[in-house]
């Protein structure tokens, strides 16, 4: 018997398929985890695996979670007294472990777990650089084929394990991250291979929760606030999903926590619709020349879950939630701050949230008492580079739009030849 089930958060109706690559039943709709278990609870396994609300029958095998600590100096620095911290990241003087540093590889575990016990052949894999990591470090571990697609303007940032530096890699050269999503559909149709999906995929966002299942049994309570950058918007309804769970097994609290998203301007088509009160994002929003301006590509989903019903708007509807528009020379800053109150670099994307936070406390949206979790979703990259752990990405094969499907046929063989 399975502990879960799906849910169509636009009919209700539950479907008993464990696989998570199935992307909906009303169309405009998430499908959502439903967990027969009503109470948290720990598993019989440790890291990641660590609590019950994940949908895999068969662990594995070890993986290093997150790490939720009190804040030492930034939270005091900005007159908050409950700022907890949840560190995605490498930082093995704290415990944190997640060597392709960021929150993307908890769901490259639980998308490729759930994939592979519903016997799947592979997986295809779009990526702005830290999903591709994550998948990449998890292919080269685990044996099992993921075809990664990333488009060549995040090749600069981009950087693999040294272990996994040689997986293929296909590179797109004439489109952004979203072309890539969408070249990456063609590829899964042509290689008989799901598309991870993205957000849409539930069991990639109840891999992004773990952060709130392991703050919440740091703490014993539901925080008052979540800070967190937002691309495609999976990390932030997956944090409103578990505050769901949460508050039906009764013993954390009543109220999910306010949602505070991030994104960084000019590109921040999410912030800028929930700030105008609608549903509806603006197509000069939207734009592909946006995204030139901004320092973090991995926010650049031009395809974000927010009008589907169960996406950001219905999650930032629910628990009043606030959205941040931040300057390239307000990460910058952030970052700093973060780094000299902490002790740990942090990705310029997690510098968003923080930024976000910093404004928060400004506009006095927050109170000194309440109860914060800061998402750092990513950090430590240097700590890995000084350790001479990251390298660049080595096999790159080159992909355009316009090749027909015949060559990609070509292409692909090739590609899963050398995984
Ligand atoms: C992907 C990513 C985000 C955004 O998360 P979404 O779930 O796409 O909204 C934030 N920070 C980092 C470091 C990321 O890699």
């Amino acid at each position: 018997m399975s502990h879960f089930s799906l849910k169509c958060r636009h009919c209700g109706v539950r479907l008993a398929a464990a696989d998570m690559t199935v992307r909906e039943h009303c169309s405009d709709a998430l499908l959502t985890t439903e967990y027969t278990d009503r109470q948290f609870a720990e598993s019989e396994h440790g890291g990641l695996w660590r609590f019950n609300w994940l949908p895999v029958h068969e662990v594995p095998g070890e993986a290093a979670g997150p790490v939720v600590f009190p804040s030492q100096r930034l939270g005091p620095s900005l007159g908050l007294e409950n700022l907890a911290i949840a560190f995605n990241g490498y930082w093995p003087e704290r415990g944190a472990g997640i060597r392709t540093c960021t929150f993307k590889e908890f769901e490259a575990e639980v998308v490729l777990a759930n994939a592979k016990e519903n016997g799947k052949s592979g997986m295809v894999v779009a990526s702005a650089g830290n999903t591709a990591r994550a998948f990449a470090h998890l292919s080269a571990e685990s044996g099992f084929p993921v075809i990664i697609l990333a488009p060549a303007m995040c090749l600069k940032d981009m950087w693999y394990l040294e272990s996994s530096s040689l997986v293929p890699t296909l590179i797109l050269h004439d489109g952004d991250y979203s072309d890539a999503i969408e070249m990456s559909q063609r590829i899964a149709g042509i290689a008989g291979m799901p598309c991870e999906g993205g957000v849409r995929n539930a069991a990639k966002r109840d891999g992004l929760g773990i952060v709130l299942l392991e703050s919440v049994a740091a703490s014993g309570k539901l925080p008052d606030h979540y800070f967190q950058a937002v691309g495609s918007g999976a990390g932030v309804i997956a944090v409103w999903e578990m505050s769901e769970r949460f508050i039906r097994d009764g013993r954390y609290g009543d109220k999910p926590p306010v949602l505070h998203i991030a994104q960084n301007l000019p590109f921040a088509p999410m912030v800028r619709a929930w700030q105008r009160g609608t549903r509806r994002m603006a197509d000069e929003d939207l734009d592909p020349n946006l995204i030139r301006k901004i320092s973090t590509r991995v926010l650049s989903n031009r395809y974000p879950a927010y009008a589907v019903a169960g996406g950001v708007y219905d999650a930032l509807s629910a628990t009043g939630g606030v959205a941040y528009g931040i300057t390239n020379e307000e990460i910058c800053a952030a970052m700093i701050r973060f780094e000299e109150a902490e002790e740990i670099d942090i990705v310029p994307a997690a510098g968003v949230a923080v930024a976000a936070l910093i404004q928060a406390v400004e506009n006095k949206t927050i109170s000194p008492q309440e109860r914060v979790l800061l998402n750092i979703t990513g950090g430590g990259e240097s700590r890995i580079r000084q350790e001479g752990k990251a390298r660049p990405v080595e096999d790159q094969i080159r992909v355009s739009k316009s090749m027909t499907d015949a060559e990609i046929e070509g292409l692909l063989c090739t590609v899963l030849k050398r995984t």
